[in-house]
């Protein structure tokens, strides 16, 4: 067994952002030394990782040579070189998770065939290359509205994604290749998050519910435990780990699911790495998802996946009309709360909606930490120092 700890080993980091950088709090735990690669010389991992180097992690050579030098790679944003992965995999370099998982789930339409292949219950879809294709399908009758559309390489954060009701929503979208789902009417948008180990052991940690914003379709939310029933909690664990499995995968799984009206769960998407929504485990949880995301890569033991008490995490994004140099305003009024933590990544400069940090917020009974987490969403803004006194004003 190899020794990380205290020792020459070590673990290579593409992208220096905010997930990699509460993954250096782990690794600075237990005195692992870290290399980090990221483009933008203000990355919040800078500070944290033990060598930085700037570059670019969509350039084949910046991310081979970065790979050569450390001793487990791995990744906390899915754009990268993943041909250099597979070079460095090809020459016996670990690479965790795998490129292979990255193939598997970059192009929408591929990850939806591969929740078919293996089984795994998804809203039903069809693949197009491009907008043409589309239009013929909906002329031959076999695709009817409203249904999604996603674009199979574009998306982000619900960007390149598109509910379509009529004609007239079809002619604002590129012609690309992309995907059409039926649309489903949603209960809950729940998510579980899946660790496992090369050995094959595997833990998964609660079902969280996502709650949006009734208006501005925006996750406003995140707690955990999902408020749901036990069975249905179960069933999407069930599926997660199946998901999980049927990738091989190694390291963390968020797994993004749909309960519909029927209590039927539905895979909606994956990312293969610590994500937003178990970011409530650092404050509520036995072992928080960046220390269960290096056991997990290393092939050592899993942690507890356990909450030791109620959590809900509040996004803090940049406020409208503001751009500049950042101001967290009211930050010492949430502070002043009961069970409330804020997690500020390090960005300098905010712009709106922009993810410029998080809070959690805990409490042994969940509706009480509903109502302080509605408190805090109330009273901490994000805004830029130039527009201050517009801001107050
Ligand atoms: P992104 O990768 O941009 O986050 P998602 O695939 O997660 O895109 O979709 C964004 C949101 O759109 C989801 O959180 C959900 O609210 C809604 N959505 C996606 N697919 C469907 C669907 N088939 N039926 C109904 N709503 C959907």
């Amino acid at each position: 067994m190899a020794n990380y700890f205290s020792s020459n080993f070590i673990l290579g980091i593409l992208g220096g952002g905010q997930l990699g950088k509460m993954m250096l709090y782990e690794t600075r735990k237990f005195d692992i030394a870290t290399h980090v690669l990221d483009p933008s010389p203000e990355a919040p991992c800078r500070i944290g990782c033990d060598y930085f180097e700037q570059g670019d992690l969509m350039d084949f050579d910046t991310v081979y040579n970065f790979g050569k030098k450390v001793d487990v790679l791995t990744f906390e944003i899915e754009g990268v070189n993943i041909e250099a992965l597979e070079k460095l995999e090809a020459e016996g370099k670990k690479v965790y998770p795998s490129s292979r998982t990255l193939r598997n789930i970059q192009d929408k339409g591929v990850q939806k065939q591969f929740y078919k292949t293996h089984g795994i219950p998804t809203s039903p879809f069809f693949i197009f290359q491009n907008k043409n294709e589309l239009n013929e399908a909906i002329v031959r009758k076999e695709l009817h509205y409203p249904f999604v559309w996603k674009s199979c390489t574009g998306g982000y954060d619900g960007k390149g994604v598109n509910i379509i009701r009529d004609a007239g929503d079809i002619n604002p979208l590129p012609d690309e290749s992309c995907i059409a789902e039926k649309f489903i009417p949603i209960k809950n948008e729940l998510a579980v998050i899946v660790a496992r180990n090369p050995s094959g052991d595997v833990k998964t940690y609660p079902v969280v519910e996502m709650e949006f914003h009734p208006e501005a379709n925006q996750v406003e939310y995140v707690i955990c435990p999902a408020r749901i029933d036990a069975t249905v909690a179960l069933k999407a664990r069930t599926i997660a780990t199946k998901v999980s499995e049927a990738f091989e995968h190694v390291g963390l799984l968020a797994i993004e699911l749909f309960q519909t009206l029927e209590d039927e769960i539905l895979v909606n998407e994956v990312a293969p790495r610590p994500h937003n929504s178990g970011h409530y485990s650092i404050e509520a949880s036995y072992t928080n998802q960046f220390e269960q995301q290096i056991r997990a890569i290393l092939d050592l033991p899993l942690g507890n996946t356990d909450s030791k008490v109620g959590g809900i995490m509040v996004n803090l994004v940049g406020a409208e009309g503001h751009t500049g140099e950042v101001v967290y305003q009211q930050i010492e009024e949430i502070m002043a709360m009961d069970g409330v933590t804020p997690h500020i990544y390090g960005k300098k400069q905010t712009r709106p909606f922009r993810k410029m940090g998080h809070v959690t917020i805990v409490n042994k009974d969940i509706s009480e930490a509903r109502k302080i987490a509605e408190k805090v969403k109330k009273t901490i803004k994000v805004i830029s120092k130039q527009n201050n006194n517009y801001a107050n004003t």
